[in-house]
């Protein structure tokens, strides 16, 4: 069992999320890969702040942004122990820059299919 410690995602200093310690055990995550999910979830972290100082984006630039975050959530699946599926990303729709419906992407998590808002600013340029 990991500690609180071992598990808490830190950015400098500053504690930003914890990892689930339970669903480490199940999945088998070792420390190599634990050490992994905390940075990969404070480059997440780091991410969704860098995005937060910018009012628009262009379209090459949500591109870009959405190319980044997917590839985190693909990382993060590995490390997790977890096959690569891109249908059970959830990060770019928690994304607190992300204003699509959240209850609608949560509920189609293992599907095909996504809900974007025509105001979000990342994903108004994905369709
Ligand atoms: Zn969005």
């Amino acid at each position: 069992m990991y500690t609180e410690e071992e598990l808490t995602v830190k950015v400098g200093d500053k504690p930003v999320s914890k990892l689930n310690g339970h669903l480490a055990v199940r999945q088998g995550v070792t420390k190599t890969q634990l050490e992994n999910l905390k940075t990969l979830h404070a480059e997440l972290h780091q991410k969704f702040s860098e995005l937060k100082e910018k009012d628009e984006l262009t379209k090459e630039e949500a591109v870009e942004y959405f190319n980044e975050i997917r590839d985190i959530e693909f990382d993060m699946q590995d490390n997790w122990n977890f096959e690569k599926n891109e249908d059970m990303h959830s990060n770019w729709f928690k994304d607190p820059n992300c204003t699509c419906p959240y209850l609608d992407n949560v509920d189609s998590l293992g599907s095909k299919l996504s809900y974007y808002s025509g105001d979000c600013k990342i994903h108004k340029h994905m369709f």
